[in-house]
């Protein structure tokens, strides 16, 4: 049997994530909303927000003031990483397993700080990636929902050294540069070959570029694929987590 997992993943905790998470809800699509407790870039939900949107999805780290954690010293990061899951855990009352880096950028002392804070995983932004990754700090995505010019793309591939990433940009997803294309390269590519569609987005992002009906067209298509588990970005990487173990105890 081949394994066909489609995730979704929402960062920032922005107020229009309301929006994102009423649309997923119509579809029944299960994703993971990661949430910083504040952001000097944005507006951040209320804590009740966060608590209406954690009782029907899951909510990840995303420390605690969305700050970059390859730039701060150790203590820094340490108490950003620890401090913004002890926040969510208090605000939930439930554990927190799944964490994205700020921006996608990280170092080695990022992956030790976060591992060691007892998340299961940490999604990136490393794009065009559909398989479980060797390190499940390491996550990347098929998809982000902004459309990127090929050379973009490609600068970013070779500057994060995504080479797999670079590959499959071009022989997976056709070297499409419109987002809905690209992700439904992904979802044409499971459904026959198996693995993860992981779209990524920011809701003020969408709400910015006009692409709500975008966004709600490719959730319809999600729905219609019968062949695909609905999966939260925290049930990938206890899937990891428990197949590692196996291969472990073997
Ligand atoms: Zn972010």
């Amino acid at each position: 049997m081949t394994d066909r997992f489609v995730t979704i993943s929402v960062d920032d905790g922005h107020p229009t994530d309301l929006r994102t998470a009423e649309l997923l809800g119509r579809y029944g699509i299960a994703a993971t909303f990661y949430v910083p407790v504040t952001n000097p870039e944005r507006a951040v939900l209320s804590k009740e927000q966060i608590r209406e949107i954690g009782s029907r999805f899951e909510i990840g780290g995303h420390t605690l003031n969305h700050v970059v954690l390859k730039s701060l010293p150790q203590d820094r990061a340490w108490s950003e990483v620890r401090e913004g899951k002890s926040w969510m855990e208090d605000a939930l009352g439930a554990p927190i397993i799944s964490f994205c880096y700020p921006r996608g950028k990280f170092d080695r002392q990022s992956i030790l700080l976060v591992q060691k804070a007892g998340f299961l995983g940490a999604r990136t932004c490393l794009m065009n990636l559909h398989q479980f990754p060797h390190n499940p700090f390491l996550w990347g995505v098929s998809t982000h929902a902004c459309s990127h010019s090929r050379l973009i793309q490609v600068r970013h591939a070779m500057l994060e050294r995504n080479f797999a990433g670079a590959y499959n940009f071009f022989q997976t997803y056709k070297g499409a540069t419109d987002w809905e294309i690209q992700f439904l390269h992904a979802l044409d590519h499971i459904e026959a070959h198996g693995g993860i569609a992981h779209l990524y987005l920011h809701s003020w992002e969408i709400d910015a570029n006009g692409h709500w009906e975008k966004l709600e067209a490719v959730f319809r298509s999600i729905a219609e694929r019968k062949s695909f588990s609905r999966v939260s970005n925290g049930a990938l990487f206890e899937l990891w987590n428990s197949r590692h173990d196996r291969n472990q105890q073997n």
